[in-house]
């Protein structure tokens, strides 16, 4: 089933190929290349998912990410970067990005990726009624919510999935094999490194310090445990 998709991109030739291959998929997509013309096409018709380039003519990419996520909440972003500076990448994922993919990538690896975001969590078809307590944390699926010590936290779409299936197992080991398949794509052949920026994010927004304890526990090559209380 095609999706609406925005594609931000000022390269006549990455963005000529990524129309190409996401039409022949099925979607809709919207191409622009500038910042101003995509805050302006997401207001008019709002995406289900945009591609955004982060190096734009007129505006900060990561600008224009913290824009969109600002006003469209529940929009899932994608950067492309050709920045290799894992910096970069944090930062966009700060700004409310769920994803990246570094130039140059594979077609085929992008429309694994669109597949991917486009399809609905597991999540959100089981457990409808399930409220998840541990401790001071609360996971309630259904109504896509944590409340951490009382206060709600916000959380991306993908974080919330990777802590719905962290606690769903707490206390036992998940790999990282199985955190790709369920949160990401089962095909997945790009780095996992999102993955560790993902669990880093959470740790913040659990109000863990870089070094401090954690309620999840990183297990070397093998992958993580959210702890019991
Ligand atoms: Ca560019």
């Amino acid at each position: 089933v095609g999706a609406r998709i925005l594609l931000v991109e000022d390269d006549n030739a990455i963005g000529r190929g990524v129309v190409q291959a996401l039409e022949t998929s099925g979607h809709e997509v919207d191409w622009v290349t500038s910042g101003t013309a995509a805050l302006a096409s997401a207001a008019t018709a709002l995406p289900a998912l945009v591609l955004l380039d982060l190096g734009l003519p007129d505006m900060d990419g990561v600008q224009v990410c913290a824009e969109l996520r600002s006003a469209h909440p529940f929009v899932t972003i994608v950067i492309l970067t050709a920045r290799t500076e894992e910096i970069d990448v944090v930062v966009g994922l700060d700004a409310g990005a769920d994803d990246y993919l570094t130039k140059p990538f594979r077609l085929s690896e992008l429309l694994a990726r669109v597949r991917a975001h486009l399809r609905r969590p597991r999540l959100a078809a089981s457990d409808e009624n399930d409220e998840l307590v541990l401790g001071d944390l609360v996971i309630d699926s259904a109504a896509r919510r944590v409340v951490l010590a009382g206060a709600e936290l916000e959380l991306r779409p993908k974080e919330f999935a990777l802590l719905a299936m962290l606690a769903g197992n707490a206390g036992r080991a998940v790999t990282r094999e199985a955190i790709m398949s369920e949160v990401w794509d089962e095909h997945w052949f790009g780095s996992t490194k999102t993955l560790d920026m993902h669990i880093s994010s959470l740790r913040r927004k659990l109000g863990e310090r870089d070094g401090g304890p954690s309620r999840i526990t990183t297990l070397r090559g093998v992958g993580y445990r959210l702890e019991r209380p």
